[in-house]
């Protein structure tokens, strides 16, 4: 294959090299590659002929359907940069993201304009809007479960897939340059308000390479796009990475774990990345069985920690091993990763599973406050710094300059480096639990809780305490059809942890908060305990 240098290149190189092999298969439809280039071509054509400029924003909120495919090659293709926004957010969130990145020119559901982006967008730079129904291309019955409906067109906007449909030509003198800004992340904000992280088409090409390169697949290869594609992990790992190795993407709209386990039946998938509570959903699904993951040459977790426990009941109950990767939205996902055929180590003092070794052109340090560089086992800040790593945040100097020192980007993880080179992420930095001056890392006591067989998520905070300062609190949700006694899960704790470790509090909650990318929201949790 030769090397491209962007996602708009990778996909003309196999329309004409493979027109006819399907890009993406969404429910009953299949679309191929010819076909997905001639449709974002259109779109790119009506998007210039509405007056967009090169490096323009388009915002996509869109779930993962063919419509978010077209809607970001046809930005693309116009010389844009595209915003992706997760479709979870609320009206002051878009609205948020709207202005911060003075955006264009909008691609969303029908559903979402209708319901409350026409308001959200009326008091933002937005001139163009393009809105479509994710029924468009044939869907059948049951996708229609996941919230289809169909709409009148609304008068003021253009209809996605009547304008992709169109056959307008793309401008001939738009394709993107590698360094130019291919999308502006704003992270998903676990921590705060989101921040716009500049992803390059370089920094998207060099991961979307390495994982073409570096994970064994077979010749086109088919991927289950489980993690959402407005979230960088799956923009990069499923996304980037199959369009860039020419394989099928098999997209499902949004993760409902029955839907996806009938279209890993019926797709035979060799790849997917998601989230650690994907695959805790997907273990607690009744129908769930081994055959469901008999054709995966790779399954991958990114984006959240990963429970060692949950790596071996799923090998146990259904075959695969789950490999783990490290990575954010400021290094366009993937920094380190488990190299395919090896099984990350689990550090035998705090028991945390290594999240892999740094990609070959990256350099990941362990400093303290000062910038020293610790020694191996010693915890302090991951550095990284690579061709993945953004140039900054998007009209940010202050938060670029502080989190992007001399270029290397500063994670706010708390992490150590073992001698044969694995990388461990023991938390991040500010989930700290300060109970009486010990340092209690959540994830450590979550690892622990995971070990236990009633408990299907866990996550534990610090919470508020008069004598210790802090005190550990942890909330759990169970699986299908267990019960579990909270006094008995922190003597659980207790017979596992060290005094000042253990959860002093427990509390059973149905869910878990998460972010629409599938992470536990500690930080709502902790506000949760706030307001008790
Ligand atoms: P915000 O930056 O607003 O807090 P976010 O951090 O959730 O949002 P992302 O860029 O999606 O935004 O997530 C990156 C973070 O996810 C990392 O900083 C790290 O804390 C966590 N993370 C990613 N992969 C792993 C992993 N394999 N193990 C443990 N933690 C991980």
């Amino acid at each position: 294959v030769d090397p491209a240098d962007s996602l708009v290149h990778a996909l003309r190189r196999s329309a004409a090299q493979a027109p006819d092999r399907t890009f993406l298969a969404y429910f009953d439809a299949r679309l191929g590659y010819r076909e997905v280039d001639e449709l974002s071509d259109s779109v790119a054509g009506h998007l210039v002929a509405r007056g967009l400029r090169p490096g323009d924003r388009v915002a996509v909120l869109l779930q993962n359907s063919p419509h978010f495919v077209l809607a970001v090659l046809g930005a693309w293709k116009a010389g844009a940069t595209v915003v992706p926004v997760n479709p979870m957010y609320k009206s002051a969130e878009v609205a948020h993201v709207l202005k911060d990145g003075e955006v264009a020119a909008l691609i969303c559901s029908d559903r979402a304009w209708e319901s409350y982006l026409r308001d959200t967008a009326a008091d933002s730079p937005v001139r163009i809007v393009l809105t479509g129904c994710e029924l468009d291309f044939q869907t059948r019955d049951d996708a229609r479960v996941l919230t289809f409906e169909r709409l009148p067109q609304a008068s003021d906007a253009d209809d996605l897939v009547t304008v992709a449909r169109a056959g307008h030509r793309a401008p001939e003198d738009r394709d993107p340059a590698p360094a130019d800004v291919a999308l502006i992340s704003y992270t998903s904000g676990t921590s705060g308000t989101p921040k716009g992280a500049t992803n390059t088409h370089a920094n998207i090409m060099y991961n979307a390479e390495r994982q073409r390169t570096g994970l064994g697949l077979p010749e086109a290869p088919v991927y289950f796009a489980l993690a959402p594609l407005f979230h960088i992990t799956g923009m990069v790992c499923q996304f980037g990475a199959c369009l860039n190795s020419a394989g099928t993407l098999v997209l499902a709209y949004r993760f409902e774990a029955g839907v996806v386990l009938d279209a890993f039946a019926e797709h035979r998938p060799h790849y997917t990345v998601g989230p650690s509570t994907a695959f805790m959903a997907l273990a607690a699904h009744p129908a769930v069985a081994p055959d469901h993951f008999s054709s995966f040459e790779v399954i991958s977790s990114g984006g959240a920690p990963l429970p060692p426990a949950l790596v071996e009941k799923f090998r146990a109950g259904f075959g695969p091993y789950i490999r783990n990767g490290y990575g954010l939205t400021e290094c366009t996902a993937p920094c380190a990763s488990v190299p395919p055929g090896r099984e990350a180590p689990v550090d035998p003092v705090s028991g945390t599973l290594a999240v892999g070794v740094p990609g070959p052109d990256t350099v990941v340090r362990i400093v303290d406050d000062e910038g020293r560089e610790m020694p191996f086992g010693e915890p302090g800040e991951i550095v990284v710094s690579g061709p993945q790593v953004v140039p900054g945040y998007w009209r940010r100097p202050d938060a670029t300059a502080e989190t992007f020192p001399g270029g290397e980007l500063r994670t706010g993880d708390i992490g150590f480096m073992d001698e044969q080179g694995w990388l461990y992420v023991v938390d991040r930095k500010k989930d700290m639990i300060n109970a009486s001056g010990f340092k209690v890392w959540p994830r450590e006591v979550e690892d622990v809780l995971y070990t236990h067989p009633a408990v299907r998520e866990a996550a534990v905070v610090g919470v508020p305490d008069g004598y210790r300062g802090e005190t550990v609190k942890a909330y759990i949700s169970l699986r299908p059809g267990a019960t579990a006694d909270p006094d008995e899960l922190a003597v659980y704790c207790k017979e596992r942890l060290a005094a000042y470790k253990y959860p002093r509090q427990v509390e059973v909650l149905p869910d878990l908060p998460k972010t629409a990318s599938g992470k536990i929201l500690r930080r709502e949790l902790r506000s949760r305990t706030d307001d008790d």
